[in-house]
This record gives C-alpha cells, structure tokens and sequence, in this order.
C-alpha cells in the first residue's frame, strides 16, 4: 500500500532520471518528454550549467530565511523587471502563492483607496491554484467541489468578451482588479487575443483597476517571448510566475509595476522559504542559458514544426475541433473526451498529457531540437488518427 495521499490518479509508470528532453522509467524505458513536469523543466533534464550552478549553490548556502538580503535574490529580481519592465518583485515558492499574493495586492489596493470589499474579475475556465483563494478564482466547478464555502470577492466573466467586463464595471463599484491567464493552461490552452489584452489595459487605466496576468505556466519564455501578454504589446500591472522559472527548483515570483509594486509594505506578506538562495540560483541559471541558447526562438521555432507536422498528418482526419496555441505551448482539441490518448502516447514513449477533457496538452521543454518536435510528430499523430477512427463506443 502506498503511503503518499490519493491526490492523483497518476500514471503506471515511476520515472528515476533524465537527460535532456529524455527521462527514464525504473524498468530502464525512455520517454520524449512532451510535457516537462508540466510546464517546469524549461532547461530539460540535467541541464550541465544548471547542474553544475545548483552543485555549487549547495556548497555555499540553501537558506537564510527572509530577515537577512542575499546578492542571488536582488540579481534575480533585476533581471525579471529588465526582462518585464516592471519595478519590484515578491519571491514564493509556488504558483498558487504567487497568485494569492498578487490577490492579496489587489485587496488592499482596493482598501487603500477606501474600497471596503474589494472585487477581482476573473475567467471562466481559468486555473490559479488550489488553495482557498487561488481556488475560489479559478473557473472550474471540479476544482472547487467540495471546499465550499468559496472565499468572496471574485466577479467571473467570459474570456475574449469586452462587453462582459463593462457589464461587470456598471454592476459593481468595488472592483479593483481584472485577474486572467495571457493563455489559460489548465482551462484547455484558450489564448486571451491581443486585441482583448489592449482593451483590458485600456479599461484598467481608466478605471484605476490593476491588471494582474497570471504567466505562472505561460510565462518564462515558453510561447517565444519572455511573457505571453509580450505578444499584445502591453505591461501587466501585476505578473505572478512560477512553473518555468527555476527549471524543476520550487520558486514563484509576483512582479509587480507602478502603484502596485508599493502597496505591500512591511508585516503585510512574507514566506519562510520563499526567495531561498538556492531557489534564486536556479532562476537566474535558466534565464541566463535561455538567454545564452536562444531559447525562446526556439520555443517558437519547434512549436511551428509540432503545429505544422500534426496539422499536415491529419488534415482530413474528422474530429480535430481546433490546433491552438503560441511557440512549445500548444492544445489540440479533439471533438470528444480524449483522455485515454495520454496512455497510449505513454505507450508509444511519449510523455503527454489531456486536460479540460479534450484538449491534448503539449509543453515540451524549451531546449527541444527540431528532430524532437518531429519525432513528437511522428508518434503522437499516428496515436490521434487511430483514435478519431475508431469506433465511438470504443473512445467514450
Ligand atoms: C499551475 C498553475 C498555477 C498553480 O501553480 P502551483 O505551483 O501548482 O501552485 C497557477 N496558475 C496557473 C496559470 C497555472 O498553470
């Protein structure tokens, strides 16, 4: 009997190391990693500068705690508001506690103004994480089941829909913040158009409202710029990160711009590990080799084979509903619930995964070659038309 709590319904597999975008099971079968722990291992497996980085880190120092500075942690947070052109930069461990700081700014933003319950839009389909608040914000039913009551103060409109968020604004004068994912991931890879970015900026200017974009697995380079709302040519106010940032290190981040990178003052937030040496090594490790590499070209580079590849070998095969999604960020919807698509890929030696039912999710790492994304093509395209021609009752 296994002693870790049922919280997944995990695959038949146990993995016990990895190389590259490759990692190995405990019976010694080799995987293409498609999915890289979801978003994290932007640098592979055993990336030799990020080996060697955090090898030296462990030597020097892990943990100070949050009362002491280090250098790591003000080098990481220069770089990230270089990179953004935002100001100051909160360190967690995690995605949810990035978003649930970056609610928490949201709130008191509003209370600073006289606001007494501050509102926060949020998104129909959208993913922030699974505590109570960062739960309560997020748009699917099945993560909040259960945990009732919600926590209040969260106002959910359509993604893509202006008229939906003026609506929202006539009704309710207490909001202070519109909260959304650039490319919601979770939610089935729903990308919030450009246009609708530039609206909201618009509208959140006017209004004195913070614009807070949740880049937690969008962000870090993946979609072929640093950050996703990089591609509408507009500055969030608020940006939590995690996922991608350390390359498998534990790290979240909330970088902030302008009022809202001064609304925390001390005794308002803290962490007991967030901001830790070796987390801050991590993340100044994987932007410099993404940097040094190129790797967002790449991102962009081996998201247009995947895309191209899948679209060239099943054009004409009924039941794709749509291929979306921006650089090694990528969702294929399929007209039907596809989950048993992830073992069969497993199967094939390939690492995948199905979310929002029907929506194949692929998140290779970032150091991918164009011979990768080909071979991911040639495996996983097969497995996709022989799912689609098979007899229904067999797919249900
Ligand atoms: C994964 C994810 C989170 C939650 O991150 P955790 O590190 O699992 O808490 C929040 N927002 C988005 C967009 C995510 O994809």
């Amino acid at each position: 009997m296994s002693h870790i709590m049922n919280t997944y319904a995990r695959q038949p597999i146990s993995l016990s190391h990895g190389e590259g975008a490759w990692v190995w099971d405990t019976e010694g079968r080799r995987y293409l990693d498609g999915l890289s722990g979801i978003a994290v291992n932007t640098l592979g497996h055993k990336h030799p500068k990020l080996v060697a980085a955090l090898q030296d880190q462990v030597t020097k120092l892990i943990h100070t705690s949050n009362i002491y500075g280090i250098p790591l942690g003000e080098q990481l947070a220069t770089k990230l508001c270089e990179l953004s052109g935002m100001d100051n930069v909160f360190f967690c461990n995690s995605g949810l506690e990035a978003n649930e700081a970056a609610i928490k700014i949201a709130r008191k933003y509003g209370h600073d103004k006289g606001i007494a319950e501050p509102q926060i839009i949020v998104y129909e389909k959208a993913f922030h994480g699974r505590s109570l608040a960062t739960l309560s914000a997020t748009g699917n039913a099945k993560v909040q089941k259960g945990f009732e009551p919600l926590v209040p103060g969260f106002v959910r409109v359509p993604l893509n829909d202006i008229a939906a968020i003026e609506a929202a604004a006539a009704a309710n004068p207490s909001i202070t913040a519109v909260f959304l994912e650039a490319i919601q991931g979770e939610g089935g890879i729903n990308p919030a158009r450009a246009e609708y970015l530039q609206a909201l900026r618009r509208i959140c200017d006017e209004r004195g409202w913070l614009l807070m974009i949740d880049e937690v697995q969008c962000g870090i380079g993946r979609t072929g710029k640093w950050f996703a709302h990089q591609w509408a040519d507009i500055l969030p106010d608020v940006m939590p990160l995690a996922k991608g940032l350390g390359s498998g290190v534990p790290i979240g981040a909330v970088v902030a711009r302008g009022v809202a990178a001064h609304v925390f003052g001390p005794g308002n937030h803290g962490t007991t590990f967030g901001g830790n040496p070796l987390a801050m090594r991590a993340g100044l490790t994987t932007l410099q080799v993404m940097q040094e590499d190129g790797l967002m070209a790449n991102a962009a580079h081996c998201g247009q084979i995947i895309v191209d590849g899948i679209r060239k070998q099943l054009t004409g095969t009924p039941g794709i509903a749509e291929i979306r999604g921006q650089g090694l960020m990528i969702g294929i919807e399929l007209d039907r619930p596809c989950t048993e698509i992830v073992g069969r890929a497993r199967e094939a030696g390939l690492l995948i995964n199905v979310t929002a039912d029907r929506v194949i999710r692929l998140l290779p790492p970032l150091i991918f070659t164009s011979a990768q994304a080909q071979q991911l093509v040639d495996i996983l395209a097969p497995i996709i038309h022989s799912f689609l021609t098979q007899p229904q009752s067999a797919a249900a």
